[in-house]
């Protein structure tokens, strides 16, 4: 067993955290404030690489593998967890969904685009009464020979207003339950799909998150991803990569924070000594750290059993429940540990605080996680 990174791994994680430092920092606070995330810099993260990390480079793609994928996404999310969900849904939802299950012609149509960052996109499975329980889609499709028509609502869908492509799981066929339901590529612009107003979030306020409604939108047959009642299973796989998504970005969190929370705690004095001088203080550093290694260990084997073609429903999803829980839990503790100056937004840890809870709820929640883990063990 070795533990350590490869010098191309190195190299791709000093990359990611070179563009955090110089292109990420600069106005975190401000975007988080307004809500707002330039295009200048995803297009930026496109010429980087990271918007295709693990696509083909035949399709555009940087032809890396998952390790690398968390890399990058760790030393995001340390600096600004809304960058990170862009970059996480475009990879391991909109990107991996096409390259895996797509035709030849849907990934020359559409994946050579996403995976350089010239378009992103969006993936929509979540509705007003389908969250958790998404076998409950409302959203229908129905089969008109060469296309379908697309009504229904779709929610919270992170990228909803600037993405060019989202991938809408719909119903097809109510009476087979969950294989009767089917994904399908949808463009902005097609005629019948509207975009609604930006929520207003606790945390990765940076990312546009929006109501989608279809009503009567013409879908053409050749836009059906994989064959007639894959779409659920598709949602599955797509989303448990994804998690792994969602995990690294937890720990990038968590240890965005645990650096601030050290630093500080360096240069902050009371009592006459540097507060890390205090066990209180010193021993929640050691917690910190430990349940940080603990994650990291979590996600980067999730990360290694995707890359080996190994079954990763289960590490991926143990990943996401231990790492989100980690990044919750620590980014309070880095608060604490800048007393007051945690409280304010220059310090950034309360950002980071604010930006963990999510990991806690999308792409599954920690309750969810815990359904697919005991369901794993259960079965053997
Ligand atoms: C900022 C943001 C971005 C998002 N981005 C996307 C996106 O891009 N695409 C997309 O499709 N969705 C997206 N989501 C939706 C997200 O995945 C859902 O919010 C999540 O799956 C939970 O669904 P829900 O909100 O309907 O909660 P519910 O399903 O109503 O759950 C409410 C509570 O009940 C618990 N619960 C539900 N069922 C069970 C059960 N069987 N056992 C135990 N507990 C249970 C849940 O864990 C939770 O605590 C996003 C959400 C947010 C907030």
């Amino acid at each position: 067993m070795d533990f350590s990174l490869t010098e191309e791994h190195l190299m791709i994680r000093d990359a990611a955290r070179d563009f955090a430092q110089t292109e990420l920092l600069p106005g975190v606070i401000e975007r988080d404030d307004k809500q707002t995330f330039p295009q200048e810099l995803v297009r930026k993260m496109g010429e980087l690489g990271f918007m295709g990390i693990m696509v083909d480079p035949k399709y555009g793609g940087s032809g890396m593998d998952t390790i690398s994928y968390v890399l990058i996404m760790e030393e995001l999310s340390k600096i600004d967890a809304s960058a990170s969900v862009m970059v996480s849904v475009n990879n391991s939802l909109v990107c991996y969904g096409l390259e895996a299950y797509g035709t030849e012609e849907q990934k020359q149509k559409y994946l050579t685009k996403l995976a350089t960052g010239e378009q992103i996109g969006a993936f929509c499975l979540s509705e007003p009464e389908a969250g958790s329980d998404a076998t409950s889609q409302a959203t229908t499709a129905i089969d008109k020979g060469d296309h379908y028509i697309l009504n229904g609502t779709k929610n919270w869908i992170t990228n909803g207003g600037r993405s060019d492509v989202y991938l809408v799981i719909a119903q097809t066929d109510r009476e087979k339950g969950h294989r009767g339901i089917n994904a399908f590529i949808v463009e902005k612009g097609m005629e019948g799909f509207d975009i609604g107003p930006k929520e207003d979030k606790l945390g990765i306020r940076g990312s546009d998150t929006h109501t989608l409604q279809f009503n009567d939108v013409k879908v053409p047959k050749e836009n059906r991803i994989g064959e007639d009642g894959f779409g659920f299973k598709f949602a599955m796989k797509t989303l448990s990569g994804g998690r792994i998504g969602i995990a690294a970005q937890a720990l990038g969190i968590a240890s965005g924070a645990y650096e601030l929370a050290l630093k500080y705690s360096k240069e902050r004095k009371a009592f006459g000594t540097e507060i890390c001088n205090h066990q209180a203080i010193a021993f929640k550093l050691a917690d910190m750290y430990t349940e940080i290694e603990a994650a990291r260990m979590l996600v980067m084997r999730a990360a290694w059993d995707k890359d080996q073609g190994n079954n990763y429903d289960m590490s991926s999803a143990m990943a996401k429940l231990y790492a989100s829980k980690v990044a919750m839990e620590q980014s309070v503790e880095a608060v604490q540990i800048h007393g007051g100056n945690g409280f304010v937004k220059e310090y950034h840890v309360e950002r980071l605080m604010r930006d963990a809870k999510i990991t806690q709820i999308y792409e599954g929640t920690s309750e969810i996680q815990k359904i697919v883990i005991s369901r794993g063990v259960i079965k053997g």
